[in-house]
């Protein structure tokens, strides 16, 4: 082939996916949508109570194997309340790579602390395990059984994984390191719905794991969030502060604290109980949707597939390609020549302390993250578009 990269690229990615304009990662409703939703308007209850959030929640359990899952908003106020409830508090740090959706350190922000942003690794695009334990060893001290960075005298109380674009970090080994160092972990699941580790779903190895269903996630509920845990004290307290601290009271407007406002309202609860049951279908559709990509771009010299890391089975929520550390300066005409074309690619997201809130915050060496970030775009992903193929 003596076409340069990015029309190689155009020419892969158009023979799976045919004619454009194609969107990044559309939403399809094929299922029992429409009648969950009619029944909501039918029934009247279309706002903060209705069987469809209590059904959603029993069968977001159910599926994740988590023993609680408390419905919220959206995946920003999971994180955020999965914070609060995993016990940070103002003046502390919170791990967060700097490789994420910039949810993940707003929601540290939002807690008052201040995200601490650490390396990712280039096989899960997850945090990078052995850089971490280093850092800390070097940079931590143990205060009463507290982790304390010794820069800035600051208590570290959590560490968010984040499990990108679908592929499972490393967990066992970060689960590792939060137990040496007494670090609480928080998983940031909002991308791994259907992802599992050594079989077990993503976002249940944490004290606390958040998912997210907004429009572009692998299922949506509109907008949405959960939050996912073992603990039946924290999943108490999550449905309490998210539902204003009220009291339970025939009549009587009494809430024990400030709370939030951020329960799901029933409308976006039907809605996602009618895509958790076509998630099985969708994730078939995305692992092919994988295979097929593979094959097209197993002889384009220069650029790989992300593919999903051993041991795990991820949801491909957005398929990925890595162009090779010699070809990453032709990442912008690659962005250009397929955005041209009417295929959505999306190159990752700037990189949380390259952002002007975040510039100050404290961080590792970051090096691999930044050549990542270099090389990494996103492809169209809609498990739609092999349909008419397959
Ligand atoms: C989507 C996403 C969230 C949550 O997003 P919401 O739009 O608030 O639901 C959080 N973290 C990551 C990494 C995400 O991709």
């Amino acid at each position: 082939m003596n076409k340069t990269l990015d029309q190689n690229i155009l020419a892969a990615i158009n023979s799976v996916v045919g004619k454009g304009p194609v969107g990044l990662h559309e939403p399809t409703f094929a299922g029992n949508e429409w009648l969950n939703l009619k029944e909501c308007l039918d029934s009247t209850f279309v706002s903060s109570v209705g069987k469809f959030v209590d059904r959603f929640e029993d069968d977001l359990a159910t599926y994740t194997g988590a023993k609680h899952a408390v419905a919220v908003v959206n995946g920003t106020a999971a994180l955020h309340i999965a914070l609060l409830l995993a016990g940070v508090k103002p003046n502390e740090e919170v791990l967060v790579p700097t490789l994420t959706f910039v949810a993940t350190a707003n929601a540290v922000s939002y807690c008052g602390a201040t995200p601490h942003f650490v390396d990712s690794e280039g096989t899960t695009l997850g945090i990078s395990t052995a850089k971490l334990r280093d850092y800390l060893q070097v940079h931590t001290q143990q205060h009463s059984g507290q982790c304390v960075n010794k820069a800035t005298g600051r208590v570290i109380r959590a560490i968010v994984p984040m499990h990108t674009y679908g592929h499972p970090a490393d967990i066992n080994g970060l689960l590792a390191v939060a137990h040496d160092f007494n670090i609480v972990m928080v998983e940031d699941a909002a991308e791994s719905l259907g992802s599992t580790y050594y079989g077990q779903h993503t976002g249940t190895f944490g004290l606390i794991g958040t998912l997210s269903f907004n429009g572009n996630k692998t299922i949506t509920t509109g907008g949405g969030g959960a939050i996912l845990t073992n603990d039946s004290s924290i999943a108490l307290r999550a449905k309490h502060i998210t539902t204003t601290a009220k009291l339970p009271h025939a009549w009587e407007f009494i809430h024990d604290e400030i709370g939030y406002n951020n329960r799901l309202p029933n409308l976006n609860a039907a809605l996602g109980c009618a895509q958790l049951e076509q998630l099985p279908v969708k994730l078939i559709a995305k692992r092919a949707l994988f295979k097929r990509y593979k094959a097209v771009f197993a002889p384009v010299d220069g650029v790989n597939l992300v593919a999903e890391p051993a041991q795990c089975q991820s949801n491909y929520w957005l398929q990925t390609i890595i162009l090779n550390s010699d070809h990453m300066h032709h990442r912008d005409t690659v962005l250009q020549t397929t955005n041209q074309a009417g295929f959505m690619t999306r190159p990752v997201w700037r990189l949380m302390h390259q952002l002007k809130p975040f510039t100050q915050c404290p961080r590792m060496d970051l090096s691999e993250a930044e050549q990542l970030s270099l090389r990494l775009i996103n492809i169209p992903s809609s498990p739609s578009l092999l349909s008419i193929v397959e």
